[in-house]
């Protein structure tokens, strides 16, 4: 396309030592995955142009009005896009931490009423907009990582008015800030209370009530599944996702967390969109999924917070040609951080990713499990223009400086919604 063929831009970023445009993984770019010296244009909230900055003025027209935006000899990459969390959510498990940390067991803690079940006691008991209202500030931390879309799964509510609560919030929010948010039922999250010794009884209402209910929301795009022991088995697990596939929602996975228990046979039956965790997967498992197009989600934060020893096999994956995702599981149980940085530094040292093997499973991977690789993790000519100016000289760095956000700028769908110039830059 030449200069004259193309919109006037009315954002240009410029003076950057590296634009990641993932170029080679989407088709018919023609872009390399990285340009040294880089600049790109947008115009309506969407890429027009990438290249060297030597060749800006030759072919691009700027509007008279157009924003020039100086990334100050920084990366520009895509915006993170955090396909796993847990972000909607009432009360607090702050106390859990000294308790734990005590030596009480997980187990002990739930038997006195901790757990998850707290988090449903307390997400029950709260309307929604007071749901909404407590969810903004995690948005606006992970907005402050460099997070411009979120999954945000349901599952502590566990009841269809409440399931169907967490939903409409979850779709509100993304009205409400800059982080575009995609909606997950999980109504397989954990047997409410009510339900303990009733098991099949919750089954029954998540297939004829809670799913049906979901899918007449219309936004709903997936429904998740925790296959573990004291969770689901993997025969309860396939009564609800197979029945929120049939209404349109992508089944996705909590997967081979703890135990390994059969949820890749599972994932790979269903064609699911996802299988996540992964810390005890088999070995053997990895060739399948690495034949199969369900993305492997690693959630390294959990690792840490729960200090397991255990590592999900990123390097394995990747080099056996899985499909890789990286996300937060931002959630108050076992991984209560919007730290996305720290994500990115723990791929790299938990599940042996290269930097720029982590920033794609943070970008590009995980608009892969999303179904939205057209559309969003690229920064290439008809990409929306969702990205992240970083005040550092390289990818090594911020996986170096382990946990530090390095964020100068962000930019959803082609407008500035976060300026902090004065950040220090990395070196
Ligand atoms: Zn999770």
């Amino acid at each position: 396309m030449s200069r004259s063929s193309r919109p006037n831009a009315d954002l240009i970023i410029h003076n950057a030592a590296q634009v990641w445009s993932f170029g080679t993984r989407v088709a018919g770019s023609g872009l390399p995955d990285v340009i040294e010296a880089g600049a790109l244009a947008v115009a309506d909230g969407a890429v027009i142009w990438v290249g060297p900055e030597s060749a800006l003025a030759t072919e691009i027209c700027a509007a008279p009005d157009a924003v020039w935006l100086d990334a100050a000899q920084g990366l520009v990459t895509p915006g993170f896009i955090d396909c796993h969390t847990h972000l909607v959510f009432a009360g607090t498990r702050a106390e859990e931490i000294a308790a734990r940390c005590a030596g009480e067991s997980y187990l002990s803690i739930s038997a006195k009423g901790g757990g998850i079940n707290a988090t449903v006691r307390a997400t029950r008991a709260t309307s929604e907009d007071a749901l909404v209202e407590l969810a903004l500030p995690r948005l606006s931390r992970l907005l402050g990582f460099g997070v411009t879309m979120a999954e945000v799964k349901s599952g502590y509510g566990l009841s269809t008015e409440s399931e169907l609560k967490m939903l409409r919030a979850i779709q509100r929010l993304g009205a409400r800030q800059p982080i575009e948010t995609i909606a997950t039922l999980m109504c397989a999250h954990a047997i409410p209370p009510e339900f303990s010794s009733a098991r099949e009884r919750y089954l029954d209402l998540c297939v004829s009530e809670i799913v049906p209910e979901a899918a007449r929301l219309g936004f709903v795009r997936f429904c998740d599944a925790f296959v573990e022991q004291g969770a689901f088995e993997v025969e309860e697990a396939r009564r609800v996702l197979e029945r929120a596939a049939a209404l349109g929602m992508r089944p996705r996975l909590h997967a081979e967390q703890m135990t390994s228990r059969g949820a890749i046979d599972l994932a790979l039956d269903l064609g699911a969109a996802t299988v996540d965790h992964l810390e005890a997967l088999q070995p053997t498992d990895i060739p399948r999924l690495a034949a199969s197009d369900v993305t492997s989600v690693l959630l390294p934060l959990s690792t840490l917070f729960l200090d397991d020893p255990r590592r999900a096999p990123g390097r394995a994956l990747w080099d056996a040609g899985a499909r890789v995702a990286l996300a937060t599981n931002l959630n108050p149980g076992t991984a209560m951080s919007e730290n996305a940085a720290l994500a990115l530094g723990l791929a790299a040292r938990f599940n042996g990713l290269r930097a720029e093997e982590a920033l794609e499973a943070f970008t590009l991977g995980a608009a892969r499990a999303l179904g939205l690789e057209d559309r969003v993790g690229a920064l290439c000519p008809g990409f929306q223009a969702d990205l992240v100016v970083h005040a550092a000289p390289s990818l090594a760095h911020l996986v170096w400086h382990l946990g530090i956000s390095h964020v100068r700028q962000v930019v959803k769908r082609g407008r500035l919604v976060l300026d902090r110039r004065d950040v220090p830059r990395c070196s």
